[in-house]
């Protein structure tokens, strides 16, 4: 069972200030997620989370990251400008981007950014835009192929196809890439792969992580680079549905340490330290997006219309996602109705659930959708002319703080040329 870290009683008092739709976040949660997660790699000397600020471009959560002792990892520029403006500078901030334009290297490069390449070509790239290479660079690497666990105790498999995304670096050429980078004066290196996203398994990062330590030291043996950092980026997933099992990041800190302490330790590379760059796993389950039922429809099927829609939640509308739905004040009652909860995009895949079995929704009702605390507004768009929401905190003294005002019409019509 899944229960919301608000109340009704709560949620309809900040429904007197602002109006639904709107998305909340934890900071409790957050930071308790934090903790955990340092806690589990607190063995590695100099381990840094880097939040993966595309998760969750909001200030607010970024700076409460920060005193948790986090970093950011930017993929854009104004990602970058945010990052700055929260205090994040030098080594706190890793860019990895793909495709990347000329500037968003110069201002990464300007805030003393670590810069990790997707592209062999992106070397002279750099080179061209900033004028040198940097002492500390990453290369991201992809193995091709099919990335395949094993099931789980839980029954979960994980599988995903590094060999069909456009990201990172062939083996051959990694290495190529190490040796012209040391030429062109690099001193410390990093390496950096994301081969699996959303994964329901604590073997994930330890399976990459293994991967990626034989590799550094096939590396240093060939190349005799100076490896500092190994970045295993993001993937580790959260439990969308209530059935799934949730990740133990304490467990999966020890299977990295265990590969660790196998692989590059007897390599004489115990002094690498290791970078996460987390989106999901730290803010999802930690917001959700509140929303009102304004309308029941009796066709073919049952529909219940909210005032939100895909615009403030897309993830239903392009994967299909599960987004678990609370039915705020019904908490026990039976889910003895199906309904498809739709928003109002014309669009037809505009359905945050399709035949679920809720309890009897009345118009009024307030909906909690679970798990939108990452790649959630910030997957936002203004289809139909719809705005964006507020993003609220419920701080942990039980206050409530906004992190940004929902959009006007004004907003909407501000970049038009009449
Ligand atoms: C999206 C992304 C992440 C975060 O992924 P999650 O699935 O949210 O953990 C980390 N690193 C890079 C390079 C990404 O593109």
């Amino acid at each position: 069972m899944k229960t919301p870290f608000v109340t009704r009683d709560q949620l309809e008092a900040i429904c007197q200030t602002y109006p639904t739709p709107f998305h909340i976040y934890d900071e409790a949660g957050i930071r308790a997620t934090a903790r955990a997660v340092n806690k589990a790699f607190a063995w590695n000397e100099g381990f840094r989370e880097y939040f993966a600020v595309k998760a969750t471009p909001t200030p607010q959560i970024l700076k409460i990251l920060r005193e948790e002792g986090c970093g950011v990892d930017c993929s854009s520029l104004t990602e970058l400008m945010m990052s700055e403006r929260c205090g994040f500078q030098g080594e706190e901030i890793m860019f990895s981007s793909n495709e990347t334009p000329a500037e968003e290297f110069v201002k990464a490069n300007e805030l003393g950014a670590i810069i990790n390449l997707d592209d062999f070509t992106h070397i002279d790239f750099l080179k061209d835009t900033i004028g040198y290479i940097p002492e500390t660079i990453s290369c991201r690497y992809n193995p091709g192929g099919v990335f395949q666990l094993g099931e789980s105790k839980e029954g979960f498999q994980v599988m995903d196809n590094p060999g069909d995304a456009k990201y990172g670096m062939t083996k051959p050429q990694l290495f190529e890439a190490f040796r012209k980078l040391q030429g062109m004066g690099a001193k410390h290196f990093g390496i950096h792969a994301f081969l699996a996203s959303n994964t329901i398994s604590n073997d994930y990062y330890p399976a990459l992580a293994g991967q990626l330590f034989q590799l550094a030291v096939e590396l240093k043996e060939a190349t005799g680079a100076d490896i500092r950092f190994i970045n295993l980026s993001g993937g580790v997933g959260v439990p969308y549905r209530p059935e799934h099992p949730a990740n133990d990041i304490a467990v999966i800190g020890e299977g990295v340490h265990k590969k660790f302490d196998e692989i590059l330790v007897p390599a004489g590379m115990g002094s690498v330290r290791l970078c996460t760059e987390m989106g999901r796993f730290m803010l999802s389950p930690n917001g959700h997006l509140v929303t009102r039922a304004i309308h029941e429809k009796h066709t073919y099927k049952e529909y219940i219309g909210v005032d939100a829609c895909a615009a403030n939640l897309m993830r239903p509308a392009i994967y299909g996602a599960y987004h678990h739905i609370t039915v705020m004040g019904k908490e026990n009652a039976p889910c003895d109705h199906k309904y498809d909860v739709v928003g109002s995009l014309c669009e037809n895949n505009d359905k945050f659930a399709v035949d679920r079995m809720l309890p009897k929704i009345d118009r009024g009702d307030l909906l909690v959708i679970h798990d939108t605390g990452a790649h959630g507004f910030s997957m936002g768009y203004n289809y139909n002319g719809r705005l964006r929401s507020a993003e609220l905190l419920l701080q942990e003294d039980g206050s409530v703080r906004m992190m940004r005002r929902a959009e006007t019409p004004e907003d909407y019509f501000a970049t038009l040329v009449w």
